[in-house]
């Protein structure tokens, strides 16, 4: 079962401009056929269907866990989307054509089937789909797939940070490259456990190291390039059986951490009345709230 915690995995800072350009481009970090929401549901899936798991506990834990951060990163990646399309529409009455800029958006989809928000799609709007999702049920293979589907993901990234200089979708980008990083040499160790190939000497893929991206370096400072996170209060205990020893990078040793990260504050984007979101008159939502909030 999953125990939700109202907060985002870091602190994400507000856009400092509406940019529908690059929440557009950002959008295929979520829902793109190497975005977060096929990570997410990779290793959600092989984890649910993984059999004589007991037996193999530190490769069952190893994938239930990255699963467990994947479903952060989505939601990461969407606050990041709607901080990028806030104040992209305008104020004014219906008959003043208030979303009139957006008609000519690059993607249209999140003002008119979302308030300013994210999709559950790629870049060019093709949506996220189940077939994305790899789950043969042998393990090798499983896991030769996930090294595989995070070096596609980094590369994504690396196109996106190349595609927006929006200091907040690089400061995500940022974060996710460097979380990127540890899950493909956690599938390129545990790889390596079972067949004894150097998986980890085809890395960085793509070939490129992090501190390219300055964005990475708040977050290697405290040493997340290192760490793997349980993301569970007391469950996945075996997880050093796998994630041990030096980063092949040479930088020092890697280290289990049992629990999430400290994580940064939930975001609350401002009302776009205009677009309805989350009403044409949010004062009027809020009055009832207040009103039955003073019953508890
Ligand atoms: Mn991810
Ligand atoms: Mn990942």
């Amino acid at each position: 079962m999953y125990l939700r915690i109202d907060k985002l995995q870091i602190e994400l800072p507000a856009a400092p401009y509406p940019d529908p350009a690059a929440a557009a481009a950002v959008q295929d970090l979520l829902g793109g056929r190497f975005g977060e929401m096929s990570t997410l549901m990779n290793y959600t899936y092989q984890s649910f269907n993984m059999r004589g798991r007991d037996a193999i506990r530190p490769f069952y834990e190893l994938v239930a866990s990255i699963a467990a951060e994947e479903l952060g990163h989505i939601e990461l990646v969407s606050a990041t989307i709607n901080s990028l399309l806030t104040g992209a529409t305008g104020e004014g009455d219906p008959s003043s054509a208030p979303l009139k800029g957006a008609a000519g958006a690059p993607n249209r989809d999140q003002f008119l089937n979302r308030g300013n928000a994210s999709l559950v799609a790629g870049a060019m709007n093709a949506p996220w789909q189940g077939d994305y999702v790899f789950n043969s049920g042998e393990l090798v293979l499983d896991l030769l797939h996930n090294f595989f589907l995070e070096s596609g993901a980094r590369m994504g990234k690396a196109r996106v940070y190349e595609m927006t200089d929006n200091p907040t979708a690089r400061h995500m980008i940022g974060y996710l490259l460097v979380r990127g990083g540890v899950h493909q040499v956690a599938y390129a160790k545990a790889l390596e456990e079972i067949t004894g190939v150097s998986v980890t000497k085809m890395l960085p893929i793509p070939r490129i190291e992090n501190s390219k991206f300055p964005d990475t370096k708040r977050f290697e400072e405290q040493g997340m390039h290192h760490k793997l996170y349980s993301f569970s209060p007391a469950d996945y205990k075996n997880l050093a059986a796998i994630w041990h020893g030096p980063h092949p990078y040479g930088d020092g040793d890697v280290e289990v951490v049992s629990g999430t990260p400290e994580g940064g504050p939930q975001v609350d984007l401002p009302a776009q009345p205009s677009n309805f979101a989350p009403g044409y008159d949010p004062g009027e939502l809020a009055e009832i709230a207040a009103r039955l909030m003073r019953h508890m």
